[in-house]
């Protein structure tokens, strides 16, 4: 492949702050970004172009595929007939196989069962009387998740009893779902890893995930033990499934760690926000290393900077305490400039350093 120089144009599909965060590390090094996006939002706030139409506006897209020397993407539901249409114009990084796996839970286990990995039992079901057969195989408790568009524990509902199978369909919409027996784990974690397109890769030293409500809260490193343990196992998994997927770019995988060892639960194909800790908490930022990665620039050392590193996730009405971590000392804050403040809404993040 060849290198695409600082200087170029790198297009993000998706307006968020994952595109936000990956156009201020582009600029670091030089690149311009163009955003396309249905909507205006915190990437195209700093981007040099935007492009505000929706993700089947052929015209539109061929343009913005003109315009840029590679495209890359921001969120995992791009339509991938918005991306089919770009691709013969432009390089797309990471390709389509990543989105077509990435886009359907029960595929995306399935493949990653295939190279070898553990993940949860699980059925699909397409109705009520398939949820409840589902349950006689997989037991209680068990947790039902919508197939696709599932974020954040939305399109989830947990079923600790069979008889709560109608509300628990219910509660999904009944939508195409996965009922996947519960795992018992002691942490979760992830493993962040960039591929460039001559195959080498790195990872990250994996974050320890805290969840609240759902929502990620806290990503530090290092990592306690019983993850540390499990860090090899899991790093090598997402290599092969990067590699199988042809992968170019960062990629995440998020796992349970078990008694039986690393359980993977979903992945993700593009950065994530456990890996926001990088910014500062690394040598090279998750986002620097998939701009150079789809660029084909070398890729950068994925090293700590500190003894140990937290992100803490700024949700809601947290963001309105921007000062008190301004004061802070040792904290880096990261706001998105979203305009309005909802519950549940990630409105910035805060990392915390201990050199
Ligand atoms: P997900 O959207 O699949 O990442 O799920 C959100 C959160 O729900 C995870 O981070 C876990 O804390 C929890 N969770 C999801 N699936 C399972 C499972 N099979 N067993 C136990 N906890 C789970």
């Amino acid at each position: 492949m060849t290198t695409i120089p600082p200087g170029a144009t790198i297009g993000i599909l998706g307006s968020g702050q994952l595109g936000r965060m990956l156009g201020v590390a582009a600029a670091q090094i030089g690149y311009r970004i163009h955003v396309f996006a249905p909507e205006s939002g915190p990437a195209n706030d700093i981007s040099s172009a935007f492009t505000r139409a929706g993700f089947h506006e052929a015209d539109e897209l061929a343009a913005f595929a003109r315009a840029c020397d590679v495209v890359t993407y921001e969120f995992e539901n791009v339509p991938l007939a918005a991306l089919s249409a770009i691709a013969d114009k432009v390089p797309v990084r990471p390709g389509l196989k990543a989105l077509e796996v990435a886009q359907v839970r029960h595929v995306e286990k399935a493949f990653v069962r295939d190279l070898g990995g553990r993940t949860a039992p699980f059925a699909t079901v397409d109705s009520l009387d398939e949820l409840v057969a589902a349950l006689e195989i997989i037991g209680t408790p068990a947790i039902l998740k919508t197939v696709s568009l599932g974020y954040d524990g939305k399109g989830q509902a947990r079923i600790d009893d069979p008889a709560q199978a109608a509300e628990a369909w219910e509660a999904v919409k009944g939508q195409p779902s996965i009922l996947e027996g519960f795992v018992t784990f002691s942490h979760e974690f992830s493993i962040i890893l960039a591929r460039a397109p001559d195959g080498s890769t790195t990872s990250y030293p994996p974050p320890w995930n805290q969840h609240r409500s759902g929502i990620l809260h806290l990503s530090s490193i290092p990592a306690p033990a019983e993850i540390a343990s499990q860090w090899t196992e899991a790093a090598a998994l997402a290599g092969r499934v990067a590699e199988a997927l042809d992968y170019v770019g960062v990629i995440a995988l998020e796992f349970f760690a078990t008694a039986d060892g690393p359980v993977f639960n979903e992945m993700a194909p593009r950065v994530h926000n456990s890996g926001h800790w990088t910014i500062e908490g690394a040598e090279t930022s998750q986002f620097e290393n998939h701009i150079r990665a789809i660029c084909g620039l070398p890729l950068g050392s994925t090293a700590p900077t500190a003894l140990r590193v937290e992100m803490e996730n700024l949700i809601g009405d947290d963001a309105t305490r921007w000062a008190d971590y301004l004061a802070e000392p040792g904290a880096h804050l990261h706001l998105y400039g979203k305009h309005e403040i909802r519950p549940g809404r990630k409105m910035g993040h805060v990392t915390r350093l201990e050199r």
